[in-house]
């Protein structure tokens, strides 16, 4: 079975991992603090916090931002459900603005529409891995007085107009969960150039203490105020030791992703029925997700039925996203429902993502393609 997402560890990433195991510090020593500094150097960034995922990363980016009841953030409603649930943690609201129908990225206009006199803040998402047009997006935002935040969970080495993501936004958003381009088993990270950011997640990161203990263990002072009501967010030395590793390996995943693409497109492009996503001009894309739009009813099949048929091939499919605002909690208690984001709505019933990771073979990537294009013109 080849899954649409799958993590890559070498004998060293197992090395590194070991030599964690066998130093003094199991969770915050020196190995946090180099893979936030190699993290910050390869963004671009001035400071990384490093996290335990990267929902905990976008709960410490709402605090930094002061987010409270009362407030408004937008996040667009083709997401992962993370995206927005930092929002409410605050006890603020999440307000959904709907996509562009070619990227699945955020619409201008629909975030220009939703801003009310108590947004604080957009969440935007780089959706499958390309970035958000930021230009238009920092203005809207300084217009505003609103802070920009980047969930660019997807887009670790993507760049916009030459800026990498990571180092684009106010504060900006990474995970390493498995499926993503590189993994800790469980993490997350922010980036920011704001050092009073930076300094707000280092203290929410660890119970609201305002020093670590790591500190606290050099000077030898047992003194420590909780000076907010933070939460345990640390990521271990162990999973920072893979870090270190896996993003060595960043720039070979990243080029075999984009290959993928490629052949993907290469393929898909006499097939009318199938149409991949639009790449922006002006970025480089990351390619987490590859994902397809496929007129199902108008082929007279269902989705249901052409991923039942890939499985059968022996190919894993997913799809990115059931529109967050469609989800029973947001429905309940935010009282989202049916045709907010019509856009969102509509795309999603064409959606499929495809295999990709950064060791899939490519003669794979041809295999799997084909299988599309039979399945779907049968
Ligand atoms: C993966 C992901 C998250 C959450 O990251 P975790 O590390 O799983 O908590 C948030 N937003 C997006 C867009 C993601 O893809």
């Amino acid at each position: 079975m080849i899954p649409y997402a799958k993590h890559h560890l070498d004998e060293d990433d197992i090395q590194a991992v070991c030599e964690a195991l066998k130093s003094d510090f199991l969770t915050t020593g020196s190995a946090v603090h180099s893979f936030e500094t190699a993290l910050a150097d390869f963004v671009g960034c001035a400071h990384a916090v490093a996290v335990s995922s990267g929902t905990a990363a976008l709960h410490c980016a709402m605090y930094a931002l002061g987010i409270a009841p009362g407030d408004e953030v937008i996040v667009p409603s083709m997401t992962f459900a993370a995206t927005a649930n930092c929002v409410a943690y605050m006890g603020a609201t999440p307000v959904f603005a709907d996509v562009d129908p070619h990227t699945l990225l955020m619409n201008h206009e629909s975030v220009s529409d939703k801003i009310t006199t108590h947004t604080k803040a957009i969440i935007t998402v780089d959706y499958a891995g390309q970035t958000c047009d930021y230009e238009k997006l920092k203005s809207l935002a300084k217009r505003h007085s609103l802070a920009l935040v980047a969930d660019s969970c997807h887009a670790l080495g993507a760049t916009d107009r030459g800026q990498k993501a990571g180092s684009i936004a106010d504060i900006n958003i990474f995970s390493f969960h498995p499926a993503k381009h590189i993994t800790t088993g469980e993490g997350g990270v922010a980036t920011t150039n704001n050092p009073n950011f930076a300094k707000r997640m280092r203290t929410f990161r660890t119970h609201g203490i305002d020093v670590s203990a790591e500190e606290r263990q050099q000077t030898g002072d047992w003194f420590y105020q909780m000076v907010d009501l933070g939460n345990n967010y640390r990521i271990t030395d162990i999973q920072c030791a893979l870090g270190i590793s896996q993003l060595k390996k960043l720039p070979q995943f990243l080029e075999r992703r984009r290959d993928i693409a490629s052949t993907y497109d290469e393929a898909f492009s006499n097939a009318n029925s199938i149409t991949p996503l639009l790449t922006r001009k002006d970025v480089a894309h990351a390619y987490h997700l590859y994902v397809v739009r496929i007129d199902f009813e108008n082929l007279g099949t269902t989705r249901k039925a052409v991923v039942t048929a890939l499985r059968d091939k022996g190919i894993g499919t997913n799809v990115h996203y059931i529109p967050v605002h469609l989800h029973p909690y947001y429905k309940r208690e935010h009282g989202t429902h049916e045709g907010m984001c019509p856009v969102a709505e509509k795309v999603y019933e064409e959606i499929l993502s495809l295999p990709i990771f950064g060791t899939l073979p490519l003669d794979q990537v041809q295999y799997i393609a084909n299988s599309l294009i039979n399945i779907v013109q049968k």
